[in-house]
């Protein structure tokens, strides 16, 4: 198989061909015209196995990630993704891969409505890198500057699952096989929270996706929008999964400093409450206010309470439910 047949093969015809994709792949370039009143949010993000993924990883659960981490690039700022290129780095031509990889992508990208529109394929170490395009129409876009002084703290669903899959994936946890199942599709298959990042432009002042863990995003926030913030431990939201591990000997430390969620948070006024909570109904996602946003007074950019009462940093390494 020729390197053009490859990409014929596999990456032709995926996601919906949009009606301003004016080349899409097989030229030198892709030429797009969105819109004449869109703003364009591009980001890229890179996956190389073994730093970004276990060897061996099925390639389904690849495609998959690939496309949704980028596609939650898209949703922290509340752009709607719509064009994507992919450059893979392939040890080989492995046609039973290939084709896991591409019915998967298609899937994803069917799924947020994105279009491979290009791409570079090379042979070398498995890597994966996806450019991905979303448009922004005219509204402002959601910055990791915004956060305002009083402003309520939101984290969506859960957070600390995919840590928790990756600890199990490596052996270093051991889960009945429901929970592990779950820990697993939390690790392999994140979905990006786009509708809610739509969502939330009109609503919130500040949001980011949590990939480094949430207490180092959150601290990512901080520095950009020069703020601290008081988090209340007892209300980062977990999963039936998490309590299962924390009523079996386990911390918050997967929760609180775990990466790879790909959950929002985000920050906005207090009087917006009804609004969040209506967008939660509407969308089936639960949205957890967490802190709240206060003024920066020294180094310390992140404080936390449990019931109402101040911890120490060193004591929130570790915290449970029972300490
Ligand atoms: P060039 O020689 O200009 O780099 P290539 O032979 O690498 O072109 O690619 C041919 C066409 O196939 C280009 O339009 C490129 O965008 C597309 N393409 C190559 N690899 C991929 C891929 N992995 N996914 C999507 N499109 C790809
Ligand atoms: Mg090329």
């Amino acid at each position: 198989m020729s390197e053009f047949e490859l990409i014929d093969k596999y990456c032709r015809g995926i996601g919906p061909k949009h009606d301003s994709t004016i080349i899409d792949l097989g030229d030198d370039a892709a030429v797009i015209r969105p819109d004449g009143d869109a703003d364009l949010a591009i980001s890229t993000d890179t996956m190389v196995e073994s730093v970004h993924f276990l060897a061996g990883t099925q390639a389904g659960h690849l495609a998959h990630k690939i496309l949704n981490v980028n596609c939650s690039d898209m949703a922290a700022m509340g752009a709607q993704p719509k064009y994507a290129t992919l450059s893979m780095s392939l040890p080989s031509k492995n046609e039973s891969w290939l084709a896991q990889f591409s019915s998967s992508l298609k899937q994803q990208a069917d799924h947020h409505n994105v279009q491979l529109i290009g791409g570079d394929t090379t042979k070398g170490k498995l890597s994966l890198t996806c450019t991905i395009i979303g448009l922004l129409n005219k509204s402002k876009a959601i910055s990791r500057s915004g956060v305002e002084l009083g402003d309520d703290i939101y984290v969506s669903n859960v957070v600390g699952d995919a840590a928790l899959g990756l600890a199990s994936l490596k052996g270093e946890l051991s889960l009945p096989t429901h929970h592990r199942l779950a820990a697993e599709v939390a690790h392999y298959r994140p979905q990006a929270r786009v509708e809610l990042g739509r969502g939330l432009l009109n609503i919130a002042n500040a949001g980011m996706d949590v990939s480094d863990g949430l207490i180092a995003d959150l601290r990512h926030l901080c520095d950009q929008s020069e703020v601290a913030m008081e988090i209340e431990l007892d209300r980062v939201p977990l999963s039936d999964l998490y309590q299962y591990y924390l009523q079996n000997g386990g911390d918050h430390d997967f929760a609180l400093y775990g990466g790879d969620d790909y959950e929002l948070i985000f920050s906005c006024h207090p009087d917006k409450r009804a609004q969040v909570q209506s967008l939660s109904e509407s969308l089936g996602l639960s949205l957890t206010r967490i802190g709240k946003a206060v003024e920066a007074t020294n180094s310390k950019k992140i404080s936390f309470q449990v019931n109402g009462k101040s911890i120490s940093a060193s004591d929130s390494l570790g915290y449970n439910h029972f300490a």
